[in-house]
């Protein structure tokens, strides 16, 4: 960070920037794209540069952009969620299918599908490529573009044992964070076609998500491409360690299926405690963890957490429990 050439970037003149952008372009397969401040950003930029007002858009009954972005959808973009249930996070195609609405002059029309892999409140679930595949075959019928939201796409590349890029090729737009399990301290990449990453530059900046000396931030974005994607195998290896834990657990159920990556959820109902309870608990024991309803409790597995930090979670969670 300290010794990265900086331009301004709202001049299009970072050389950092422009550096991180080509590289993660080319990494996913995509002709460009665009450093944002946030994973948040990145897709309510995309929503806004696919999206007119009052039409829908297909996505997940859990997914982060319907539920964990504050409605930007509507505020921003005047766009309308069309949300479906998925198994474990994963659409099924005709589902998808049934949401899109029928083009009648008294309807909305459907104007976007998003798909999330890895899934997050479904516990770090990823998408099969077939399932993509048929939603990409279906989308080109009903001549729909598809935004991915890949906040962690690496993850879900890692679970598959692919590239990212064969993931990214089933989306027009895929976003995903530079920080999270990639350990940047800041910033996300939204890429795609030119035309679409051309005009997501003026969203991008109407969003005040337009940023000079950038350089700064997209250094460690580079650093997060280059040294930390390979890592990631080993927090999934953590996670499911720690999942054939949780399993033997009397008062902790956890859907081992939802464990394909480095997210964890588990429901904490029979402990007696609620989940913050049990959080807490888990805090007094300097370990972190999250609620993500009123009995569900969530792990997330990233580099600061080795083997050693494992078997403090063992036996913390073999004092709370009594077991
Ligand atoms: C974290 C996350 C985001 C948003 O990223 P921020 O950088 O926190 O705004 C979007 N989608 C998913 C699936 C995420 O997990």
């Amino acid at each position: 960070m300290a010794e990265a050439k900086v331009g301004d970037d709202v001049l299009r003149d970072d050389p950092t920037v422009q550096k991180l952008e080509r590289r993660a372009a080319d990494l996913l397969g995509k002709t460009d794209a665009l450093f944002v401040p946030s994973g948040t950003m990145a897709n309510q930029v995309a929503l806004h540069t696919w999206m007119q007002p009052g039409e829908e858009f297909v996505t997940e009954k859990n997914s982060h952009i319907y539920n964990y972005e504050h409605g930007m959808f509507g505020t921003a973009t005047g766009a309308v969620p069309r949300p479906v249930p998925g198994r474990r996070g994963i659409l099924d195609p005709e589902d998808i299918e049934s949401a899109v609405r029928p083009e009648e002059y008294y309807l909305s029309s459907t104007t976007l599908i998003t798909v999330e892999t890895s899934h997050n409140h479904a516990g770090g679930t990823v998408y099969p490529p077939d399932t993509l595949q048929e939603i990409r075959t279906l989308a080109n019928r009903l001549d729909l573009p598809v935004h991915v939201d890949g906040a962690r796409i690496f993850n879900a590349a890692t679970a598959l044992d692919v590239e990212a890029r064969e993931i990214a090729q089933y989306g027009d737009s895929v976003m995903f964070c530079l920080s999270k399990g990639l350990s940047a301290p800041v910033g996300s990449i939204l890429a795609g076609p030119e035309p679409f990453i051309e005009d997501a530059l003026e969203v991008r900046k109407t969003f005040g998500g337009g940023m000079r000396q950038a350089g700064v931030l997209a250094a460690p974005g580079l650093v997060a491409l280059d040294e930390m994607r390979d890592r990631l195998d080993e927090d999934h290896r953590r996670a499911s360690e720690l999942a054939d834990f949780l399993m033997d657990v009397e008062e902790i159920q956890i859907d081992p299926e939802t464990v394909q990556t480095n997210i964890l959820i588990f429901n904490v109902a029979d402990t007696g405690m609620t989940a913050e309870e049990f959080v807490a608990a888990l805090e007094k024991k300097n370990i972190k963890a999250g609620s993500t309803g009123p009995e569900s409790v969530r792990f997330v597995l990233n580099r600061h957490v080795d083997d050693d930090d494992l078997e403090a979670v063992r036996n913390a969670i073999h004092t709370i429990t009594g077991s």
